[in-house]
C-alpha cells in the first residue's frame, strides 16, 4: 500500500490487489514506529493520521520474574514523534488507502487474489487474478511481490527462500484492560513462558509466545489450565481471565524468519516479509516492510516514469535493504533463542545476571529505542519525486 501510494503520487499508474474484502485483520501488529511517523511527516500525513484513534508508548518495559526493567526508551529519537503509535492496523490501511484514491494513476481492487504469475518468456509480464466475477489476467511492466509471508508470488517465480527455523509460535487473543492498568507495552516472562500485553484503550492485544507446535498439547491440558497459567504470569489478569470462555478467542499465530536468496528477476521485485517474512520480536516488521517500499520507490520511480530498462534496477532495492533486515533478523533469532531457554523452566524464574547486567549499562535504553523506532539505514521521502 505505501509503495503504490509513493508511486502514484509521483505519477506511476499503479495497481494494488487485496485479496481480502477489507482490512479488517487481527494478525499483523499495529505498531507504527517513529521512523513510520517521520516519512508521515515529511509527506505532510501525519496530523490526519494522528487524529485516529490510537496509544501512545514512549518506552516498552519487562518483568522478568521478579525483576522490573525498562528496554527501550522513545522519548530522546531525533523525530517528531518520540513515540510508537499502536494503531489499529485496518485504520491505518484505509487511511493510506483513503489517500491513494485521491491520486489519478492509483487502483486498488479488493477481493482480488493473485494465484499465478504471467511471463512473457523468461520475464514476469503480469498476474493471474481470481476475482468475484472470475479469473482475470493484469499485464504490467513490474510486478511487485508484497503479500507477507505466505507470499504466493514467491512461491510462483521460483525464488529460493532461505528459512532459518524458529522455536516460537504465538497465540493472539484479546482480554479487557481497566484505566489503571500500565499504560506502556509490557513484556512478562515467568513459569516457563513469556507473554506481551499491547495497550489497546479499553483491551489488551495478548500475545502468549509458546513453543513452536504446542498448541494442541496446551488445548489438550484445557482452558482453565490456560486461563491459570496467564495470570500466573500476569496476576493482574486475574479478574477477567474469566473472558477467554472459547479457544476460538485463541488464535494461533505461525511465526517465521526467513528471506529470498535474490529478491527479484526481470518484470518482478518481492518486498516486505514476501521477500524477507519478519518474526513479532521487537515489533518491526510493518516498519521495516515500509522501509522497504520507500527504498524501492526512490529506485523504481526514475525508471518507471524515465521509461528505462526497470529490470537493471531492481537489484539496487535488495542492496539498499538487505543489511538492515539482516541485522534485525539475526536479533530477532537471538530474543527466540532466550525464550525458547525459558520454556524449560516452569517453575518461578529469576532474571539472569546478563539481562540485569545489560539494562544497567548507561544509554541502553536510548540505544535500543533508536534501534526499535528508526531502524538502521532510515529511508525518508524528501527527495522523492511528487513528494
Ligand atoms: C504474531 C505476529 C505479530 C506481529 N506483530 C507485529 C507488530 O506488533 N509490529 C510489527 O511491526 N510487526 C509485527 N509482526 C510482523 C508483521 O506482521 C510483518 O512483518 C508485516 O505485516 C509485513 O508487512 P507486509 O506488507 O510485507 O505483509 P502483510 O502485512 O502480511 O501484508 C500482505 C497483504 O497481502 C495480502 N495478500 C496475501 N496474498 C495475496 C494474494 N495472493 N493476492 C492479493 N493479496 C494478497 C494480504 O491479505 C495482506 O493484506 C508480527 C508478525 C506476527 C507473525
Amino acid at each position: 500500500m505505501m509503495l503504490g501510494y509513493l508511486l502514484a503520487r509521483a505519477g506511476v499508474q499503479v495497481t494494488v490487489l487485496e485479496k481480502h474484502r477489507d482490512f479488517f485483520r487481527d494478525f499483523r501488529g499495529d505498531t507504527v514506529h517513529p521512523s513510520t511517523l517521520q516519512v508521515f511527516s515529511e509527506l505532510g500525513l501525519l496530523e490526519d493520521l494522528l487524529k485516529l484513534p490510537h496509544q501512545r508508548i514512549t518506552s516498552a518495559s519487562g518483568v522478568f520474574g521478579g525483576f522490573e526493567f525498562t528496554m527501550a526508551d522513545f522519548s530522546h529519537l531525533p523525530v517528531r514523534c518520540r513515540f510508537v503509535a499502536l494503531m489499529p492496523q485496518w485504520d491505518f490501511l484505509n487511511f493510506l488507502a483513503g489517500r491513494a484514491r485521491q491520486l489519478p494513476g492509483f487502483r486498488i481492487e479488493m477481493e482480488h487474489e493473485a494465484t499465478d504469475l504471467l511471463w512473457n518468456g523468461a520475464r514476469v509480464a503480469g498476474v493471474t487474478v481470481q476475482t468475484p466475477s472470475g479469473t482475470q489476467t493484469i499485464e504490467a511492466d513490474l510486478v511487485i511481490g508484497c503479500d507477507g509471508r505466505h507470499s504466493t508470488i514467491r512461491r510462483c517465480s521460483g525464488f529460493e527462500v532461505i528459512d532459518t527455523g524458529v522455536p516460537i509460535d504465538v497465540l493472539w487473543f484479546r482480554i479487557s484492560r481497566e484505566s489503571t492498568d500500565p499504560e506502556q507495552l509490557l513484556g512478562r516472562v515467568n513459569y516457563g513462558k513469556a507473554l506481551i500485553l499491547i495497550n489497546r484503550g479499553d483491551y489488551f492485544q495478548a500475545g502468549m509466545i509458546i513453543r513452536k507446535n504446542s498448541f494442541e498439547q496446551i488445548k489438550q491440558a484445557g482452558l482453565p489450565a490456560f486461563r491459570d497459567s496467564l495470570v500466573r504470569i500476569a496476576p493482574l489478569l486475574s479478574d477477567r481471565v474469566d473472558e477467554l470462555r472459547d479457544w476460538d478467542q485463541i488464535k494461533l499465530l505461525s511465526v517465521q524468519i526467513n528471506h529470498l536468496r535474490c529478491w527479484h528477476r526481470a518484470g518482478l521485485l518481492c518486498i516486505g516479509d514476501a521477500a524477507h517474512a519478519m518474526s513479532p520480536a521487537g515489533g518491526v516488521g510493518i516498519n521495516v516492510a515500509i522501509q522497504d517500499a520507500i527504498a524501492a520507490a526512490r529506485i523504481l520511480i526514475p525508471a518507471l516514469l524515465g521509461n528505462h530498462p526497470i529490470d537493471g534496477v531492481l537489484a539496487r532495492v535488495q542492496r539498499r535493504r538487505q543489511f538492515p533486515v539482516r541485522v534485525i533478523q539475526q536479533m530477532q533469532r537471538q530474543a527466540h533463542l532466550a525464550l525458547a531457554r525459558v520454556f524449560d523452566h516452569p517453575g518461578p524464574l529469576a532474571a539472569p545476571w546478563q539481562l540485569k547486567l545489560f539494562v544497567r549499562i548507561p544509554g541502553v535504553q536510548r540505544f535500543m529505542g533508536r534501534l526499535i523506532g528508526i531502524g538502521l539505514r532510515p529511508e525518508h521521502v524528501r527527495n522523492l519525486p511528487g513528494v
